[in-house]
């Protein structure tokens, strides 16, 4: 998309507001579907946690795509959005056995990762088949908070408790129908990622009635220039290969599954903020804008980079800014950033806003959560109104303090 639709849309729409280019997120599609083309079955099932707007989901559904869900708000969102029951994968963790029997009701694939709610799951159901989340304990992450593969991770089912698997398997007789994995965040390495497929390969030999292996997502995508990004046309081609032979070997074509959020849609997005005030200080100069944490978080939650430009100013002069937000916390976007000269009233452009961004945001402070809108075939669409302050009071109840001497006083 170019500067001047960006900040047309800026106008037109008011600010904060996010932006995704549906074109991005169709050709990050068909790149990932384009390096695994050497697989008979291949199933991309987009992540709705990152973000999770029905029209995305419209969006993705229109691909070809499945989705993966993490709370059965999620499953009913994408059923709202048109997704067919077997085109959803349902992959919680720490959920109650019962919303994972409230999945399995409305027909979508379910996706185990704990051993006791597997047993009581397979006691009371044995004629649904189920995924098991494995955890391969490979390190892949990138941040602490966001690699899943430790060995004291949550996730998963651990490789070194596969025998329990089997043995609740054949106490039950349940069917296992996929192997998954989702080993984090941010793969840079994909040596790292093949190396886990092979432990998965493994385990994948001792269920008979596979029909699909899931190798879950982390691929990374580029933040600022100079950053790693995962090879995905490098990945597609070796993982492929090895998925084929392994295929040969377990004597059935299976369904090659994964399930990526951040790369399908986090260069889709951009978020666009006000001005409000520049502040210069002894030591720094702030741009301070409309927005803050709450409505993007991964700064301040995670260190995430995000480049941020002047689009207002493009061919302005480079000068040194920290941009902050109005949240009365400490509240930094990025630290000492070389931008086009920033004059009050300015529009700057947060990049990488698609994963993770409007789906982490919260009204904290009582602020409006931004409107999103999508950029398709040349035109803007508003795909979420802003927020008003009858949202703000939505579900808030009130009581009355008023005492009754009181009352009887204004009588
Ligand atoms: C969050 C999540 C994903 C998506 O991860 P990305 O890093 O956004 O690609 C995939 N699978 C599961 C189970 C997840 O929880």
């Amino acid at each position: 998309m170019l500067e001047n639709q960006l900040l047309k849309i800026a106008q037109d729409f008011g600010s904060p507001v996010y932006v995704y280019n549906a074109e991005k997120i169709e050709s990050q599609y068909k790149r990932l579907t384009n390096a695994f083309k050497a697989v008979k079955s291949l199933k991309i099932n987009y992540a709705v946690k990152a973000l999770s707007n029905i029209s995305i989901l419209k969006l993705f559904n229109s691909l070809g795509s499945g989705i993966d869900t993490v709370s059965i708000q999620e499953v009913q969102l994408g059923l709202a959005a048109g997704f067919l029951p077997d085109q959803i994968i349902f992959t919680p963790n720490g959920v109650s056995l019962n919303e994972i029997e409230e999945a399995a009701k409305l027909g979508v694939k379910i996706n185990i990762d704990n051993l006791s709610i597997l047993e009581q799951f397979g006691t009371k159901h044995p004629k649904t088949p189920v995924c098991i989340r494995i955890n391969p304990h490979v390190m892949a992450g990138g941040n602490a908070n966001i690699s899943v593969g430790h060995i004291d991770s949550k996730f998963g089912i651990s490789i070194h408790q596969i025998p329990h698997i089997l043995r609740i398997v054949e106490n039950t007789k349940m069917t296992i129908n996929g192997i998954h994995m989702h080993t984090g965040s941010d793969i840079l390495d994909i040596e790292v990622f093949l190396y886990a497929s092979e432990i998965l390969f493994e385990t994948a030999k001792q269920f008979k009635n596979l029909d699909f292996i899931d190798f879950g997502s982390g691929f990374k995508v580029p933040y600022k220039p100079g950053d790693i990004e995962t090879n995905i046309e490098e990945l597609g081609e070796k993982l492929s290969k090895k998925f084929n032979d392994f295929c040969k070997e377990y004597g059935k074509d299976l369904t090659l599954a994964f399930e990526p959020g951040k790369f399908l849609v986090s260069e889709s997005g951009s978020f666009l903020t006000k001005v409000n005030a520049i502040k210069q200080t002894t030591s720094t100069v702030f741009a301070q804008v409309d927005s803050g944490f709450n409505h993007l978080i991964r700064p301040m939650f995670y260190g995430s980079h995000h480049e941020i430009i002047n689009i207002s100013n493009p061919k302005g002069r480079e000068r040194f800014y920290t941009v902050v937000g109005y949240i009365c916390e400490t509240d930094t976007f990025g630290n000492n950033r070389r931008i086009n000269e920033i004059n009050e009233g300015d529009v700057l452009c947060f990049k990488n806003a698609g994963a993770y961004c409007f789906s982490m945001a919260s009204n904290y402070n009582s602020r409006f959560r931004p409107a999103e809108v999508l950029w398709y075939k040349e035109k803007a669409h508003l795909i979420r109104k802003r927020e008003t302050f009858e949202d703000i009071m939505n579900n808030q109840i009130e009581v009355d303090f008023t005492s009754k001497k009181e009352k009887e006083l204004i009588k």
